[in-house]
């Protein structure tokens, strides 16, 4: 089993929660009267930097909204007034998509750059990466933070990076042949998008090096007939991670793959919290992801609402890490959530379904109000000479699980758009 920092990584529960704390007082101590964002937002909330001693106290401190992150940074553009030091002191800018709103703009310093990678260093590591592989990034390199940390992580454990921007699809594969490329980082759509464009081009991604496939900027690996469908098509096993440009890369998978990914404990400390009261859910129950980064002195978060849903698993791990783990990887976001006739559906769950399909390349989901009542359709598209009955079985299939019958209609191949980053499958149109 590979570790990035094995002590760490196998340390009692009881370390790291002392660990924990002598990191957030630390960061508390430094923030306090340089950051404005958070020295004025622990002003009103009454609490001064020397006086949260157990995580105990964490729940005292204040929750942080990205809302108030874009709203800081548009009354005081550009980057707001959460920076712990003078501009002077950043070394890389990076924004979210701005998918749902403004995009958040986030520098690193020189620290908490090197911090990003060592966060990147675990899910390398975790996936059982060393310095022999070569890491192969099937991306175009934009203001998107993803990427860009996970070639500073492959920097962290020796591996070579291989980038594989500014070209199209089989000019990557030709290149990650070329070079040997051992392992793949791209979104799991694009995994999937890459295996179709091998099937049309006859290129046999079985003869390939590549043995690990690790996935970041969407959900997906956790998806399991989603992650069934990457391992087959590329013959190599696959990773998922989760991460936030707010917040950092919090999370990885191990090589003994427990149905969950692991949280780096010894950099983020991780709440689960009922979205509706912001109190502690029990132990183990689901709810929504609240957590606070420990190693970003630069642009620190406390406390911060992801919106994504986890269930937090504290049993150890065959692999040996003490990490917990949640359950399932990010199981959804919270405001993701649709509502068909009453039935509440992740959009994971619909995917899992329509991608036991195998006959399926691309696929997309589109809930309606029609006559008062809620409609699904789903368009597919289906590998060339696909079994005509698949539209039908996949119609019967989610009304069996979902117990609701969708619209499912067959549409000609590259009708449905393609994604790199971010995909979009799942739409709402309620009027
Ligand atoms: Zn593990």
């Amino acid at each position: 089993m590979r570790y990035f920092d094995q002590a760490t990584e196998t340390m009692s529960r009881e370390r790291l929660a002392v660990l924990q704390i002598e990191k957030l007082q630390t960061m508390l101590a430094e923030l306090w009267g340089r950051n404005a964002f958070y020295t004025d937002k622990l002003k009103k909330a009454g609490v001064g930097p020397d006086e949260v001693r157990s995580l105990s106290d964490l729940s005292r401190l204040p929750l942080t909204t990205k809302h108030e992150l874009t709203a800081d940074q548009a009354a005081h553009p550009p980057f707001g007034t959460n920076l712990t030091y003078p501009p002077e002191a950043y070394i890389r800018y990076h924004q979210t998509s701005g998918t749902t709103g403004a995009p958040l703009r986030v520098l690193d310093t020189e620290e908490s750059w090197d911090w990003w990678g060592r966060c990147w260093g675990y899910v390398l590591s975790g996936a059982g990466l060393t310095a022999a592989d070569r890491l192969f990034s099937a991306f175009s390199f934009g203001p998107f933070i993803g990427f860009w940390s996970a070639v500073e992580g492959a920097r962290k454990i020796g591996a070579m990076m291989i980038p594989g921007g500014g070209r199209d699809s089989p000019q990557r594969l030709e290149l990650m042949r070329e070079s040997g490329a051992t392992a793949l980082c791209c979104t799991p759509t694009y995994a999937l998008r890459l295996a179709e464009v091998a099937r049309e081009k006859n290129f046999d991604l079985h003869a390939l090096p590549v043995r690990a496939t690790i996935h970041a900027g969407e959900p997906g690996a956790n998806v399991p007939a989603t992650k069934r469908r990457i391992e087959e098509s590329w013959g190599a096993k696959c990773y998922d991670h989760a991460g936030a440009s707010e917040v950092g890369a919090h999370s990885f998978e191990c090589e003994a793959q427990p149905g969950g990914i692991h949280i780096i404990e010894s950099e983020f400390i991780v709440e689960v919290l009922d979205p509706a009261t912001a109190q502690a859910v029990e132990p183990g129950a689901r709810g929504e992801l609240v957590i606070t980064n420990l190693g970003r002195l630069g642009f620190p978060i406390l406390r911060y609402r992801t919106g994504d849903v986890v269930q937090v698993n504290t049993d150890p791990c065959v692999c040996g890490r003490t990490f917990a783990r949640f359950q399932g990887g990010l199981l959804g976001r919270a405001d993701d959530m649709i509502t068909v006739r009453g039935v509440n559906v992740f959009p994971s769950a619909v995917e899992n379904i329509i991608r036991r399909f195998r006959e399926v390349d691309e696929f997309r989901v589109t809930v309606h109000t029609m006559r008062h009542m809620d409609e699904m359709d789903v368009e597919v598209e289906l590998v060339e000479d696909a079994d005509p009955n698949t539209v039908a079985a996949i119609g019967q299939a989610i009304d069996t699980m979902l117990a609701f019958r969708p619209n499912v209609r067959l549409v000609p191949r590259g009708t449905l758009p393609r994604f790199e980053l971010k995909a979009k499958r799942f739409h709402v149109q309620r009027g």
